[in-house]
C-alpha cells in the first residue's frame, strides 16, 4: 500500500486545484489526481473566462452563494497567485421593451444575491460607453463587479501554489474505484496503485456523476454535457472600445452569445448551448458557428467574419437535463455536500457556469464541510499564499527585456512571433513546479501558438525544445498527451533542420 493521505482530490480542473490550494493552508497530507497529462485540460480550459458579478443565479442556490462568496476575493487571489484579473464590469444589453423588463428582474435578483452597485443605464449611455454596440440598443444592465480572468493561468497558479505548500499531484492518473471499510471510503484505486486517505473529494467535472455513482451516491444524477462553441477574433483586427463583457438579455436557454474581451487581447464570441453525446464531443460545427455569429452580430453589427482566427468548444457539466431525463426533479444547482449514506466522501457535482467564478467559494465551503464533520484543521505556520511568477517577456519594458536577455540569453530568442513568446519562457514552464510536457501545456501557460499563425511558425520549434529538455525523441512529443503525436516518423534529422 502506497503512502496514506488525509485528503485525495479527484480532478485537476479549477475546482480541484482551488480546493487543493485552499486546503494546503492546513496541516493535511493532500494528493490530487488528474486523468490527463496536465491539469486544467477539461472545462476549465474552454469557457468565457468571465468572473460573474452574481446576478444570474437564482437566490438561495449554491450557485448564488458561492458566486457571492468568491466575488470580493478576486483582487486578493489574483495578486497572491500572480494571475491577470480585471474587474472590468459587464453589461447585459436589451434591444426591446420585453428585454428591458427582464433587465429589471435581473437587477432585482442581483440585489437579492447581494451584488453591489448594479444599475440600468440608458441606450444613450450604453452607446457612449461602447460605440460599437447595436443601434437597436434599448438600455443595459451594468454590473461593475463583473470581471475577466486568465482561466488557464488561474488553474496552473492555484495548483502550483498548492504544490509549493506540500500538495502532491499525480498526472495521467485516472480514478478507477474506491477502497471501502464498511460504509466508509478509505482510499482509491488507480492504474498506478492504491492510495489510502481519510477523505476523498469528487471534483471530476464531466465525470463527477460516474465518481459519485461508484460511491453509491445520487444514482439518478446524470451529467448531460452542453457544448458551447466559440470563435476567437484576431486582436490586430478587432477590439472593443474598453475591455469588457457584452451579454445579450438571457433567455430560458441560458445567458446567450456573449461578445467579450479576454485578458490576452483577443475578443471571443460564443457560446451556444447544445446537448452532446458522447461526453467529450468538442466538435465545432458549421451550424454552431452560424448560430454564434448571428447572436454576436445582434450585439455588435460591425464584427466581420474575416477577423476569425480560431475556434473551440467547451462542455458544461450540466446535471439532469429534464428534456433528457424525464421525471427527474431537476434543480440545476451545484452539488456541494457530504452525502449521508457514505463516510469520508465530499461530493462536488453539476459545476457548470458560474463554476469558475465560484471556485474560491466552493473551496471555502469544502473547508466548512470538513470542519462540520469534526475535522480539526490546524493552520501551517509556514503556509505561503504567494506564488512566484516567472517573467513574461512581452509584458516587460525595453530596459527590463534587455536586462533579462543579458542575464539569460534564451529570453532573447523569440519562438512565437505573433505573441512574442521567448525560448526562456518555454524553458521555465518545462521546469516549473508542475512541468509542462506537451505543446498545449506550453500554449496554455505561455500563450505561444495563439496568434494569427496559430502555431504554424512556433510548433516545430516548441516540439524540438520539449524533446531536448525532456530527453525524449521528438516523435514522442504530443499536442495533448496520449494519441496526439505531431510526428509519425523521422524523415531527416530534426536537430540539423532546426
Ligand atoms: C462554454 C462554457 C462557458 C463557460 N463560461 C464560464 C464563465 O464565463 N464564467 C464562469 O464562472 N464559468 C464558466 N463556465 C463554467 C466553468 O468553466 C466550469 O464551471 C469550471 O471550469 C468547472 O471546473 P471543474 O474543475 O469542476 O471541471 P473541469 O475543468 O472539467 O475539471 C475536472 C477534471 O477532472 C478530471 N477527471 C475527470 N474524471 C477523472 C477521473 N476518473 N480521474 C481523474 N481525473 C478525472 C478531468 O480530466 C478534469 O481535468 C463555462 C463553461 C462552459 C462549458
Amino acid at each position: 500500500m502506497a503512502k496514506e493521505y488525509d485528503v485525495i482530490i479527484i480532478g485537476g480542473g479549477i475546482v480541484g486545484c482551488m480546493v487543493a490550494r485552499f486546503l494546503s493552508r492546513y496541516k493535511l497530507d493532500i494528493l490530487l489526481i488528474e486523468k490527463e497529462v496536465d491539469i486544467g485540460m477539461g472545462t476549465s480550459s474552454a469557457n468565457s473566462a468571465v468572473i460573474h458579478a452574481g446576478y444570474n443565479a437564482l437566490p438561495g442556490t449554491l450557485k448564488a452563494k458561492t458566486n457571492a462568496m468568491s466575488s470580493t476575493l478576486w483582487e486578493q487571489i489574483s495578486a497572491e497567485l500572480g494571475v491577470a484579473f480585471n474587474r472590468s464590469g459587464d453589461y447585459v444589453v436589451a434591444t426591446n421593451t420585453d428585454q428591458m423588463n427582464t433587465l429589471g428582474e435581473l437587477l432585482q435578483q442581483g440585489k437579492t444575491n447581494g451584488v453591489p452597485e448594479m444599475e440600468i443605464i440608458s441606450a444613450y449611455e450604453m452607446r457612449k460607453r461602447e460605440p460599437l454596440i447595436t443601434q437597436d440598443v434599448a438600455g443595459a444592465l451594468w454590473a461593475p463587479t463583473g470581471g475577466l480572468i486568465d482561466t488557464f493561468a488561474l488553474t496552473v497558479a492555484a495548483a502550483e501554489n498548492a504544490v509549493l505548500n506540500g500538495t502532491e499531484i499525480l498526472l495521467d492518473t485516472p480514478f478507477e474505484d474506491f477502497i471501502w471499510e464498511g460504509k466508509r471510503i478509505i482510499g482509491i484505486h488507480t492504474p498506478r496503485g492504491a492510495y489510502k486517505s481519510r477523505w476523498v473529494i469528487n471534483a471530476a467535472g464531466l465525470y463527477a456523476d460516474d465518481v459519485m455513482h461508484k460511491a453509491g451516491v445520487r444514482p439518478d444524477f446524470k451529467i448531460h454535457p452542453r457544448r458551447g462553441e466559440y470563435v476567437i477574433l484576431d486582436k490586430a483586427d478587432f477590439e472593443l472600445t474598453r475591455e469588457t463583457v457584452l451579454f445579450p438579455t438571457p433567455t430560458e436557454k441560458g445567458k446567450g452569445i456573449v461578445v467579450t474581451s479576454t485578458l490576452h487581447g483577443n475578443v471571443i464570441v460564443g457560446p451556444n448551448a447544445n446537448f452532446v453525446d458522447p461526453k467529450e464531443d468538442k466538435t465545432v460545427t458549421k451550424e454552431g458557428i452560424e448560430e454564434i455569429w448571428t447572436g454576436a452580430k445582434k450585439l455588435v453589427p460591425s464584427i466581420n467574419r474575416r477577423y476569425i482566427i480560431a475556434n473551440f468548444a467547451g462542455l458544461r457539466a450540466h446535471g439532469n437535463a429534464p428534456c433528457l431525463t424525464p421525471g427527474i426533479n431537476y434543480t440545476g444547482d451545484f452539488i456541494i455536500e457530504i452525502p449521508k449514506e457514505v463516510k469520508g466522501f465530499i461530493n462536488l457535482g453539476g459545476l457548470e457556469s458560474p463554476g469558475l467564478s465560484s471556485s474560491p467559494g466552493i473551496a471555502l465551503m469544502v473547508i466548512d464541510l470538513l470542519k462540520d464533520a469534526g475535522e480539526t484543521l490546524l493552520e501551517k505556520p509556514n503556509w505561503n499564499p504567494i506564488r512566484e511568477t516567472r517573467p513574461v517577456f512581452r509584458h516587460l519594458s525595453p530596459t527590463e527585456q534587455a536586462a533579462l536577455v543579458k542575464a539569460n540569453p534564451s529570453y532573447g530568442r523569440v519562438i512565437c512571433r505573433c505573441e512574442t513568446v521567448t525560448e526562456g519562457e518555454i524553458l521555465a514552464e518545462i521546469h516549473a513546479p508542475i512541468p509542462a510536457t506537451t505543446y498545449d501545456a506550453i500554449k496554455r501557460r505561455t500563450w505561444t501558438g495563439t496568434g494569427r499563425c496559430q502555431g504554424g511558425f512556433d510548433m516545430p520549434r516548441v516540439v524540438k525544445i520539449l524533446s531536448d529538455e525532456l530527453g525524449i525523441p521528438p516523435e514522442e512529443i504530443t499536442k495533448k498527451g496520449k494519441e496526439s503525436p505531431y510526428l509519425i516518423r523521422r524523415t531527416k534529422d530534426m536537430g540539423e533542420e532546426a
